[in-house]
């Protein structure tokens, strides 16, 4: 990984509120990084070091091992997709997307140059021979592309984008996620994005960095993530997790004083084991998720094929893998 991006040991407070604790991370050339965590942990924040919004109280932020820290936005040559788009409504398409770069050109040429820009970044989104077109006539996938076409027209060095998923309806996402992906690959551009939700983090991001509090908690692919978490907060927060304790937490293979963390997945029913009586059976297709209550009163979700239990059935839990972490109380 070439590093494009750095971030280091960068703080942010705000009175109280430690919105950036000493966040380190490096960000490779072309790049999608996800921020992921949840409401409060310091995502926006980030973004905001980032665009330049906010100015660190420690720690400094490079582009290819220029130190940007103290350069205003307007400077630094990042895109931005705002949250709600930040679209002009009085002005159409075309407009929308020259506004970053209407300040360069001078006279005719200038002119042209500018309508060239607009038509191939339109283009680029899928949105060729847009220009006229108001905003309000586009659907909310659409416009969500002109935002994007609108931060590429400049050439900026880093894309950052707000949450660029969440004003668009559950259906429409997982196809604009793709176009977005399919367009930011296509410009090879070093990408940061904020995220609240794991599916859009794993989907979108070569790698998800995992924020709470203000910290780093973990940085890795999503395959990183979901197997080798290193704390237990992120096993709790990507993915789904069954969380014991105690005796139960031994029976399934878990060490003396530790948390268990075992995924669905991981659950089987078997002939002996942890026992319980099936509550629940939630079906989805290929498999069904299975809401077992132990008799010790634990709650398990055991992932399995539709057929491997029925409700109200006696069975026995076991464990094929368990991920142990020291018990510090801290789960969601
Ligand atoms: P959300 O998902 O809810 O947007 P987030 O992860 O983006 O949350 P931030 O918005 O970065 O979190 O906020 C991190 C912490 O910093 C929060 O406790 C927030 O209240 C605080 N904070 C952020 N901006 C400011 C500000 N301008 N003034 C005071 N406190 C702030």
């Amino acid at each position: 990984m070439t590093v494009f991006l750095t971030i280091d040991a960068v703080t942010k407070r705000f009175g109280a509120v430690v919105a950036a604790d000493a966040v380190s991370l490096s960000i490779g050339r072309g790049e999608i990084l996800a921020l992921l965590g949840p409401s409060g942990s310091g995502k926006t924040t980030m973004l905001r070091l980032l665009a330049g919004f906010e100015t660190p109280d420690a720690g400094s932020i490079a582009v290819e091992g220029e130190d940007v820290t103290r350069v205003p936005p307007a400077r630094r040559r990042f895109g931005m997709v705002f949250q709600h788009y930040a679209l002009f409504p009085h002005l159409d398409v075309g407009e929308n997307v020259a506004f970053g770069i209407t300040g360069r050109g001078k006279g005719e040429g200038g002119r042209v140059e500018v309508e060239r820009t607009v038509a191939r970044v339109l283009e680029l989104v899928d949105l060729g021979g847009f220009e006229r077109r108001k905003v309000q006539e586009l659907s909310g996938g659409q416009q969500q592309r002109v935002a994007l076409a609108r931060a590429l027209a400049p050439e900026p060095r880093v894309l950052l984008l707000d949450e660029p998923l969440s004003n668009l309806d559950p259906a429409l996402r997982e196809r604009t996620r793709r176009e977005l992906r399919q367009v930011i690959q296509r410009v090879k551009i070093t990408t940061v994005f904020v995220t609240h939700e794991q599916e859009e983090a794993f989907d979108l991001g070569d790698r998800i960095a995992v924020l709470r509090d203000g910290r780093l908690e973990q940085i890795g692919t999503a395959d990183e993530l979901y197997e080798r978490p290193t704390t237990l907060f992120v096993a709790t927060f990507v993915g789904r997790a069954n969380v014991l304790r105690g005796a139960t937490a031994r029976a399934l293979g878990g060490k003396d004083g530790d948390v268990a963390v075992v995924r669905p997945e991981q659950l089987q029913f078997a002939d002996a084991g942890v026992p319980g009586i099936v509550r629940e059976r939630r079906y989805t297709g290929p498999a069904a998720l299975f809401i077992v209550e132990g008799d010790r009163g634990e709650r398990f979700e055991v992932l399995a094929e539709p057929g491997a239990a029925r409700v109200g059935e006696r069975v026995y839990v076991q464990a094929t893998h368990v991920l142990s972490f020291a018990d510090a109380g801290e789960v969601r």
